[in-house]
């Protein structure tokens, strides 16, 4: 091997112990900035070195391939369905029909969750990831390897002692973490939420873009693996040695010896459930051993070895009281309904989300009627049925709202589009209100002293209609207003000339451009270094910048079209708003980025203070306490024994202070 060559072999074999720290074991050990740095190189090294190349160097796992259509693949084994079952009965007569199949008086269990996404067979060859194919009908799934290579817990390449050539089954998730903070930057970017986590992962996996794949915070759950080589005698086994070579297979799996101990299993998850970071719908029971599983087989649809236990969804039932119409920043009107108060899943319930006009339609969901409201994955309950039988004879159909809630302009619906608008941008309160709120919120000018109420209050007041107005106001002019001080009225003021500093891409944010989220505008910002060249940006400039589609480049043109828009803007630009890229920024590095620290002691050359501060200035975060996610700990003299006791037993690093200093260069 030449050096280049084992130089390439080691970045790769690196980077996929990096990824698994991060991915699957969740206690990552170097910060991202650290594993760009080492992607880079590995990424130059290959290109130089193109004979080198690796379909699964971990290079390739930024995604960049387009899958216009979804080639159709066989599975070599088919991939069944499950048996259904709702109540302990079920679960012991279906015991009882296995041990008379096999003539034993006991058999062992393993238990699993029933993981709510979508499924995907990985067949692995030679230790090496070969293709991923979607579930389909069971026969036939469509080949995403592109996109599933992007997920980063799944191992390209197993190094460890394991089958070599072997199918492993699992499902893909988005656990909520992510898929909430993906629904916040489509709420920040003016677009719909996505609905459930399921649906947006299966949805994820056959987008033609594997870079947008890449950009999804998807996971794959592992729990079934199909081989010829008979290393394995028990399936509790195959999984444990599986996550051991890197899969991730949850841990929280049961061997268990008696259908008592499933019962235990099936109870302690029906309530436990709601603090795992993903949906689940039910336990999958599965006889233990592979032998056996043989012996059993299968019927025309499912494995007679396994069955699933639902859990109920908390469903309950309560009178439709109304609908009432909420608009949104951007004019989208949204149907909620009012409910007659009720218990679900330890919270009282008052309104549940109707989505739009044709859900409420597909339902028929009447006011007055009993309907039925269930808390399944969704994070704000659901209408899922009406009582027929309970229906008022006088109730007539749902006529959805014509008019704006607030300003009664008429609704607009586009074709191809799921939600109504108020078209009225400039004149309709909510909206108006919603941009400057918008405007003023954290993560984009970060005005301090106002809040959303005192946005609504100056509107009111007449005093602003649009966001650059704040920058006229006066001391004299809020004192006077309910709830306010001479206090309160400067902080106001100095939150005000303070936000003239937020750097551009913030400002850019701010301005509430749709589909220009925080993400979006940091790439506008960094492109067009200035608010004029962006303004200048014809179409098609916009479309080839690296991640910006026609549907943001057509809304960047439609805002600058506008002639207020334009208005408003050269007003900010005169009140010396930060309207072009300034490279220095108050953070000197990203070498921390990610990670989690606590510091602890008294120190030689910082102090506490100035170690934190130095942290937060490389990208890093401080904790005042240890946890499962703390990445280090920094400890100086006279730290507490109890502290050095706990950090070694949550496997936590424990550095001097010299070593920080080496860390951060
Ligand atoms: P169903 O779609 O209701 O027939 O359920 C079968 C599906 O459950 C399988 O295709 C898997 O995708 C999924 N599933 C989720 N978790 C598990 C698990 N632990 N074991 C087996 N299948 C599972
Ligand atoms: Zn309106």
């Amino acid at each position: 091997m030449s050096s280049v060559q084992i130089k390439i072999e080691n970045l790769r074999k690196e980077l996929n112990q990096h990824n698994h720290n991060y991915y699957v074991l969740d206690h990552p050990t170097i910060s991202d900035y650290a594993f760009d740095m080492k992607l880079t190189e590995l990424q130059k090294l290959e290109d130089e070195n193109p004979q080198y190349f690796d379909v699964n160097s971990p290079t390739q796992r930024v995604g960049g391939e387009i899958t216009k259509n979804f080639e159709n693949v066989a599975h070599k084994n088919r991939m069944y369905s499950l048996a259904n079952s709702y109540s302990k009965d079920d679960l012991l007569d279906w015991e009882k029909r296995l041990l008379k199949i096999i003539g034993v008086a006991q058999l062992e269990f393993t238990c699993e969750l029933k993981y709510d996404g979508a499924s995907i067979n990985l067949t692995y060859e030679n230790s090496k990831l070969k293709t991923a194919v979607t579930r389909g009908d069971g026969f036939i799934g469509d080949n995403v390897t592109p996109n599933i290579k992007t997920i980063k817990s799944i191992p390209l390449q197993i190094q460890e002692e394991f089958l070599k050539n072997f199918e492993i089954r699992g499902e893909i998730i988005l656990p909520f973490k992510g898929f909430n903070k993906m629904n916040e930057e489509r709420i920040a970017n003016g677009e719909e939420p996505y609905r459930n986590p399921r649906n947006t992962a299966s949805g994820s996996l056959k987008l033609q873009d594997s870079r947008e794949v890449a950009k999804r915070p998807l996971d794959c759950l592992l729990y079934h693996i199909v081989t010829d080589e008979a290393t394995y005698k028990t399936h509790f086994e195959i999984l444990e040695n599986a996550r051991n070579v890197g899969f991730k297979v949850p841990k929280e799996i049961k061997l268990c010896k008696t259908i008592d101990e499933v019962f235990e299993f099936v109870n302690y998850w029906d309530k436990k459930r709601q603090e795992l970071p993903y949906e689940t719908d039910g336990v999958v029971v599965k006889v233990n051993s592979l032998h056996y599983q043989n012996e059993i087989g299968f019927t025309s649809k499912s494995p007679r070895w396994a069955i699933a236990y639902k859990f109920k969804a908390e469903q309950v039932t309560t009178t439709l009281n109304s609908i009432s119409y909420q608009v949104g920043r951007t004019g989208a009107i949204t149907p909620v309904a009012n409910l007659e108060p009720v218990e679900l899943a330890g919270t009282i319930v008052k309104r549940a989300s109707l989505h739009n006009a044709d859900q409420i339609e597909k339902l028929d969901i009447r006011v007055n009627d009993i309907v039925f409201v269930e808390k399944g994955g969704e994070i704000i309950p659901k209408i899922v049925g009406v009582d027929l039988e309970k229906r008022p004879f006088d109730s007539v159909a749902v006529q959805y709202a014509t008019a704006c809630p607030d300003c009664s302009i008429k609704l607009e619906r586009k074709e191809g589009d799921a939600k109504h608008y108020c078209p009225n941008e400039y004149g309709c309160k909510t909206q108006i209100v919603g941009r400057i709120q918008h405007f003023i919120s954290r993560k984009a000018m970060n005005i301090d002293g106002i809040g959303a109420e005192t946005v609504e209050l100056l509107f009111d007041a007449g005093l602003i209609t649009n966001y650059a107005d704040l920058y006229d106001l006066e001391i004299e002019q809020i004192i006077p207003l309910e709830r306010m001080a001479q206090k309160s009225a400067e902080n106001i003021i100095n939150g005000i000339e303070a936000s003239k500093q937020v750097p551009f891409s913030k400002v850019l944010f701010a301005l509430g451009i749709r589909f220009c989220g925080e993400t979006v505008s940091k790439k506008l910002a960094k492109h067009f270094k200035t608010i004029d060249s962006l303004m200048l940006a014809d179409f098609e400039t916009l479309k080839n910048v690296d991640e910006i589609g026609e549907k943001i480049a057509e809304s960047i043109i439609a805002f600058f079209a506008v002639e207020l828009n334009v208005e408003i803007v050269n007003r900010l630009k005169n009140k010396q708003l930060q309207f072009q890229l300034h490279e220095e920024d108050t953070t000197i590095s990203n070498k921390l980025e990610g990670l989690l620290f606590v510091v602890s002691g008294v120190f030689s050359k910082f102090s506490r203070n100035e170690l934190k501060k130095a942290i937060e200035e490389n990208g890093g975060k401080n904790s005042g306490s240890l946890s499962k996610k703390t990445n280090y700990l920094i400890a100086g003299d006279a730290m507490g024994p109890a502290k050095k006791i706990k950090a070694e037993k949550l496997n936590i690093q424990i550095i001097s202070e010299d070593k920080f200093i080496e860390m951060i260069g």
